[in-house]
């Protein structure tokens, strides 16, 4: 059995035994038997150690629809695993029971190896792997030795992920991962120094940028819309136009309902009002898939925006529908249109296949 806690394997010794975390964007400078920003990764005696090798918070299978993942292999079972800890500290964490802790000790919290993931997955007849619920980089040499075993058995893999890896990390992992799902919060300093305390934000771009152009990753993006902070047309428009011309015009746009929690309960949930302008903000920079979530079940004049089937932007026929986490693939071959031929942007299996 693998150990929990492990050598990790990007990092600089430093003079005074010291060390440089190179995971993440963080790039932590730590002291002995100090821990980095997210309380997973300690120096010991001037070597970095990740505590959390194997430590799962949560595993489930899912309908791929639900990370939301809706170009990716539609209606495919995937099986998801979270960690500990999170390299970010958002004000509106949805999950912070296991991102805002560090990693319980060994024997305190359920062990599973990469080999198990692979089995259990098998056993549930899921298509592929999500590292999900918690900041999948926390647990890097995990995440990197599980998708490597994915690969070799033939399943696809997904991230889901703030972005903020750096370029060498995203390079050791990029030949094993075939989806980026990616949180993009806003866009400006401003939003993510308020919102997540980050100070320099847009190395998440580039990472993401990277992650499409360079590794081919199949990505698609999600913003949660939180009333007073990132509800601005700007903020919607800034996004929509950076997805256009460093993803494409056929990149998914998520945009999401708040019910916002942790520190920012005291804000009500998102107007739809918000949601509606940036539908809007999206449709006007020329992208061609932009979806909702967390819309209560359509009623009355809401109905138009709960936007969740695929329709082809060309003919406008329906691709697939999608109630709930129900999907019904319609009207789609490969990744493309059945009534008028055009490229929707899908990665399927047969896909995959195609550019192997
Ligand atoms: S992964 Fe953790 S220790 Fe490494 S740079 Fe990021 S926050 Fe710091």
């Amino acid at each position: 059995m693998v150990a929990r806690s492990c050598e990790t394997n990007l990092y600089e010794q430093l003079p005074g035994s010291r060390v440089r975390c190179d995971v993440c964007q963080w790039h932590c400078n730590i002291g002995p038997g100090e821990l980095g920003v997210c309380r997973t990764r300690q120096n010991t005696d001037g070597a970095l150690f990740s505590l959390n090798y194997g430590i799962a918070s949560s595993i489930a299978v899912d309908p791929i629809e639900k990370k939301p993942l809706f170009h990716f292999f539609p209606a495919s079972r995937v099986f998801s695993v979270g960690g500990w800890g999170c390299n970010f500290r958002c004000l509106h964490c949805q999950n912070w029971q296991i991102s805002c802790t560090a990693p319980p000790e060994a024997g305190k919290s359920g062990f599973i190896s990469p080999e198990m993931v692979i089995d259990l997955a098998e056993q549930e007849d899921c298509q592929g792997i999500a590292w999900t619920y918690n900041e999948p980089s926390t647990w890097f040499e995990f995440t990197l030795d599980s998708a490597r075993m994915a690969k070799e058995n033939g399943m696809y893999t997904a991230y889901v992920t703030n972005g903020y890896l750096t370029p060498e990390a995203l390079d050791m992992i990029g030949p094993y991962l075939d989806a980026w799902r990616v949180d993009i919060k806003g866009f400006t300093d401003e939003l993510y120094k308020d919102l997540s305390g980050l100070a320099h934000w847009r190395g998440i771009l580039d990472t993401t940028s990277r992650a499409r152009n360079k590794w081919n990753m199949h990505v698609e993006v999600i913003t949660n819309i939180i009333p007073t902070l990132n509800d601005t047309e700007d903020q919607f428009r800034g996004i929509a136009g950076w997805i256009r011309d460093y993803l494409g015009e056929l990149t998914p746009w998520h945009v999401t309902r708040a019910y916002p929690q942790y520190r920012l309960k005291h804000l009500p949930p998102t107007p739809l009002s918000s949601i509606a302008k940036a539908v809007d903000a999206g449709l006007a920079e020329n992208l061609r898939f932009v979806y909702t979530g967390n819309i209560p079940i359509p009623a009355g004049k809401d109905a138009s925006l709960c936007k969740e089937d695929t329709h082809c932007y060309s003919c406008g026929s329906v691709a697939i529908r999608r109630t709930g986490y129900q999907t019904r693939i319609t009207g789609l071959r490969g990744s493309n249109c059945t009534s008028c031929g055009t490229h929707l942007n899908f990665r399927t299996a047969e896909t995959l296949a195609a550019e192997c």
